[in-house]
């Protein structure tokens, strides 16, 4: 029995070691299906892929590996991903999933918040979220707040702030203040973004002004997260407002 705990004890490093190593050295491209990347300190990035008009698509949450435990911001859009990802972060931060919150009612954000409130994980979104995932039949979150509020886990506060409507009506972004972090979710494209992707939900006249209200209330964001394109460059905020108001005058 000892044996078998160490062998797996053992695949799971490998395992972990491996998606460190391919997450380095292939970023974006990699084939793996789960990858874990270092953000600053106690932030990771976390991508999991799907196929979106015939191109295999990264969706990034985020986690936090607080002092109370893990904060898991979106699920996974792969839900062959969702038990893979715990295993993961049990392997990597030997924490529970204390709090999990998802940006807006679209599957590659929510997918996962039936299967993670069965796993006892406290799952949370607004309440117009809440309303839109009913109205859509997506995954709900068990636990629903009106208005921008601050969760306060372990050491570090994780504000939320909804702009206004954008890619969806619900979507909000998040913000940490102790490292400035600005996790934009969907609302935000990346810096080098073509178009600001699905519209199918989107207020197109709101867009811009959404995103000017993110880039008003935080001036010196240090990382933005953005759900489908990678995180290097901070230009993503700047570019999205370019590409809304190109939208917008059309
Ligand atoms: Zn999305």
């Amino acid at each position: 029995m000892k044996n078998r705990f160490a062998i797996n004890t053992f695949r799971k490093y490998l395992a972990l070691f491996l998606i460190f190593l391919f997450g380095e050295t292939f970023g974006q491209t990699t084939e793996s299906p789960l990858v874990i990347s270092p953000l600053t300190g106690d932030f990771y990035v976390y991508t999991t892929y799907n196929l979106y008009q015939g191109y295999r698509i990264p969706a990034n949450g985020l986690l936090v590996n607080t002092s109370s435990g893990v904060v898991m911001i979106d699920t996974p859009w792969d839900t062959t991903q969702f038990a893979p990802l715990l295993d993961s972060i049990d392997a990597m931060f030997h924490k529970k999933v204390v709090l999990c919150l998802a940006t807006h009612w679209h599957e590659d954000r929510t997918g996962g918040l039936e299967f993670y409130a069965q796993m006892g994980i406290p799952t949370y979104t607004s309440v117009l979220t809440d309303e839109l995932s009913k109205t859509n039949n997506k995954n709900r979150a068990e636990y629903h707040f009106l208005n921008d509020t601050t969760f306060k886990v372990g050491q570090y506060n994780l504000e939320t702030y909804y702009p206004g409507p954008g890619h969806t009506r619900d979507n909000i972004v998040l913000w940490i203040p102790t490292e400035n972090i600005l996790y934009g979710g969907c609302l935000i494209k990346g810096a080098k973004a073509r178009d600001l992707g699905n519209l199918a939900d989107a207020d197109v006249k709101a867009y811009a002004q959404t995103l000017i209200n993110v880039r008003d209330k935080y001036s010196d964001p240090h990382y933005i997260i953005v759900s489908h394109s990678d995180w290097k460059s901070t230009n993503s905020l700047k570019h999205s407002i370019k590409l809304a108001k190109k939208m917008k005058s059309r």
